[in-house]
């Protein structure tokens, strides 16, 4: 048997300018909505926020079908914006903190829930339920400052086979775009290329195989995918 050994191909998220951003890591914010953190039996308060990540080729286009994934039977969407830095920096303030932002986009967190909880329940990393193949679906890129998209407010809204689950406002970002900035660049050097995933807001569910979801955030391309069969 013979192996070839070949670099990972650059993970490359369309954009509404044409350009193709180049996915360098994925960022997460856990519980960011209050009633998010309510509906995961947690209280919400303004304790620092925590993050996990992901690999960037979890990241997957709009239109994708995505692969029902392994050892799951509650498999999660979980609706976002998502933030796509364009400058480097450290200690950010967060004044400062929106100057590092090339884009936004709609996103979708999806996740094993039934592996998440449990590795929750034992205090293990949450690797399993959230880091999963395919499980991060983007929408197109727009660029900041393009078009009527403001990251301090804007409806929020993500519907599965045409019902609405999710409906907020991105007001109610219990730590608010810039924050969420200011605190990742002092744990990390953030990158270009580099996606943070804002969190979610109450309703989140399960999905079927079938299903079609979209995400919708005012002023941003909406983002649909469909749950497909396993993985092969
Ligand atoms: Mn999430």
């Amino acid at each position: 048997m013979s192996l070839a050994f070949q670099p990972t191909p650059p993970v490359l998220a369309p954009t509404s300018s044409g350009e193709q951003f180049p996915v360098r890591r994925v960022f997460c914010v856990g519980r960011n909505y209050a009633a998010h953190a309510r509906e995961m039996g947690r209280d919400p308060d303004r304790e620092p926020p925590f993050f996990f990540t992901a690999w960037a080729e979890t990241v997957v286009p709009d239109g994708s079908t995505i692969a029902y994934p392994q050892k799951t039977s509650n498999y999660h969407y979980e609706a976002e914006l998502v933030v796509a830095i364009g400058r480097s920096g450290r200690d950010i303030s967060v004044e400062n903190a929106l100057d590092h932002v090339w884009g936004y986009a709609a996103g979708l967190d999806m996740t094993r829930r039934d592996l998440q909880l449990e590795a929750r329940e034992q205090g293990r990393p949450w690797d399993t339920g959230k880091n999963v193949e395919q499980s991060s679906p983007l929408g197109l890129i727009h660029k900041a400052g393009d078009g009527d998209f403001t990251p301090d407010h804007g409806a929020i809204r993500l519907t599965q086979n045409g019902d609405v689950r999710q409906e907020a406002d991105l007001a109610d970002l219990i730590w608010p775009v810039a924050d969420v900035i200011a605190y990742l660049s002092t744990l990390y050097r953030i990158e270009p290329g580099d996606l943070i995933y804002t969190g979610t807001p109450a309703g989140v569910g399960a999905v079927v195989q079938g299903d079609e979801i979209v995400v919708s955030i005012d002023g941003l391309t909406p983002l649909k995918v469909t749950v497909g069969p396993p993985a092969p």
